[in-house]
């Protein structure tokens, strides 16, 4: 997978604005922040999108879903965030532009909703 961005960018090739690292995620702010606060939280793993953990016998990924969980509340918290949205893009008609599991984390300013 050299050619996937957040790959890289978990194994510390591609530099990113890291906020916390754990065995198995990196959570670094989003290059193109659509918030105050706007980060991203990923696993070191790569799997596509949360549509791969509902394809085939994945139940192994669930604890490293709740990891992943546990991180983006942890880091929103560290980051002085009480409020906040959680949002994964799945596929490219979805706003997914990169192809490796990501939640974004979002606050710092009010969030309309429903999104646009
Ligand atoms: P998606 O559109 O796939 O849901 O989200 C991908 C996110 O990755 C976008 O918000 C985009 O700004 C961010 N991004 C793209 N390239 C880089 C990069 O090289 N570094 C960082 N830190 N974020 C990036
Ligand atoms: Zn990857």
């Amino acid at each position: 997978m050299a050619e996937c961005l957040f790959c890289e960018i978990a194994a510390g090739r591609i530099p990113a604005a890291v906020l916390r690292e754990t065995d198995r995620a990196v959570a670094f702010r989003d290059i193109s922040p659509q918030a105050p606060t706007h980060f991203l939280v990923i696993p070191r793993r790569h799997i596509v999108s949360l549509a791969d953990v509902a394809e085939g016998a994945e139940g192994e990924l669930e604890p490293l879903l709740g990891h992943l969980l546990r991180v983006a509340a942890e880091v929103a918290r560290a980051e002085g965030l009480q409020d906040f949205r959680l949002v994964s893009n799945v596929g490219a008609s979805a706003g997914q532009s990169v192809f490796h599991l990501h939640l974004h984390v979002l606050g710092g300013r009010p969030l309309e909703w429903p999104p646009g």
